[in-house]
């Protein structure tokens, strides 16, 4: 009865998550008698690691809580948390995710960036992308390294996407995209877009296109074609595709499928929704888009937000936490996302006795000191900080305190 419900809930965890374990793959191999003295559990995992099937993950990624999941309309209570599951999941698998049945409208303030391969017949122009793209682009993208793609949150499951042809990811650590199988062609969002963002765009587009390239090798269509960038054509609902570099005019353009006239979606006057992704490529003196703000890139890191910080600073992040109204009942999750393991906050928890104040304080002060994987998670900085309290969802707080530092600059 006990392996029955662990099993119930590993195989919950595989659907809901995309995540699993050696125990559940052995018990599946055992099955399905995949395994012998000269093919083992390693092996096999080796074999799906190295055909980019399924990807490693590490374990700080994961911030699965108990809760009751809705699996099929059939209420299932998953009692997983990271204790006890922290040395089980090792894995992504993003196939055995369930596929999404409808996505949610306004998913971005900016056009979706679209990315395939051009089919050219008979005078038309159609995109295409090669079967098992899709997971296999989501996960050479969790290969890279954590501070340039990572999970969205799991908690949030009715904001972000997690199926088998729709993901969400995090990005840069700050930012979110959402990549789509359309089949036809991958689509691209890039969410909560701000004018200050263009060269984050931009690179989101770089990181893509090393994915891109490592994707086509492995599905051997490089020597043939390369894949190309492209908008949904605003006229005629087909496609603009980019030219990038495009000799003619020194840089990039848009080339219309259908349209007689062209839509030149790139050099549109005070519409920057689709030249965003490509601001890097059209600067030039006298671009008005380009002028517009000197940047913040997200491999630059400097300024107030991300300096380090240490225990000198305890007292200050107390009486700013105060007075933005972070009222530390949930330090557990915080200190979860900042690095901390459940271990340690369990002495935390055990030895605070119920005092959230002095909870909270000893929380801190471990990050500050670099316990466990704080330095994976960004290390203690006003930035990991802010992070990690919009992840758990106090806005207002992190809000408060960014402007505070910044001000104070
Ligand atoms: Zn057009």
């Amino acid at each position: 009865m006990i392996a029955d419900d662990t099993e119930v809930v590993e195989r919950n965890i595989l659907i809901k998550f995309g995540l699993f374990g050696e125990a559940l793959l052995e018990k599946i191999a055992k099955k399905q008698k995949i395994l012998n003295d000269d093919f083992r559990l390693s092996h096999m995992i080796d074999l799906l690691v190295h055909l980019h099937i399924i990807a490693e993950v590490r374990v700080n990624h994961l911030n699965i809580i108990t809760e009751d999941v809705d699996f099929e309309k059939e209420k299932v209570h998953v009692v997983t948390d990271v204790k006890s599951n922290k040395e089980k999941i090792k894995y992504f698998f993003p196939c055995a995710l369930p596929s999404y049945d409808k996505l949610n409208p306004a998913l971005t303030e900016i056009q979706p960036l679209l990315i395939a391969w051009e089919i050219k017949y008979s005078g038309t122009t159609t995109l295409a992308i090669p079967q098992g793209l899709f997971p296999l682009t989501i996960v050479h993208l969790l290969e890279r390294k954590k501070e340039e793609v990572d999970f969205s949150p799991d908690r949030d499951s009715h904001k972000f996407y997690r199926y088998h042809d729709a993901m969400s990811l995090r990005v840069y650590e700050r930012y979110f995209i959402d990549i789509i199988n359309r089949y036809t062609h991958l689509e691209i969002h890039f969410r909560g877009y701000k004018k200050s963002y263009s060269q984050i765009v931009a690179e989101v587009r770089e990181l893509l296109r090393k994915v891109m390239e490592k994707s086509s090798k492995n599905l051997k269509v490089e020597e043939d074609t390369k894949f190309i960038f492209a908008f949904k054509c605003p006229e005629k609902g087909t496609y603009c595709i980019v030219r990038e570099k495009d000799k003619s005019k020194g840089k990039a353009s848009t080339w219309c499928t259908e349209c007689v006239s062209q839509c030149n979606v790139l050099d549109l006057e005070n519409d920057d929704s689709y030249r965003c992704w490509f601001s890097d490529q059209l600067s030039s003196p006298g671009n008005k888009f380009a002028s517009l703000e000197g940047q913040d890139p997200p491999t630059k890191k400097c300024g107030v937000q991300h300096t380090e910080l240490d225990t000198s600073n305890l007292i200050h992040i107390l009486d700013i936490l105060k007075k933005h109204g972070y009222s530390g009942v949930d330090y557990y999750y915080l200190g979860l996302r900042l690095g901390l393991l459940p271990r340690t906050l369990d002495v935390i928890e055990e030895e605070s006795k119920g005092n959230v104040r002095n909870g909270l304080r000893e929380c801190l002060k471990a990050w500050l000191e670099q316990k466990d994987n704080v330095k994976s998670v960004g290390g203690p900085t006003y930035d990991t900080l802010i992070q990690a309290l919009r992840d758990e969802e106090e806005n207002a707080v992190a809000d408060g305190i960014e402007k505070d530092i910044n001000t104070k600059k």
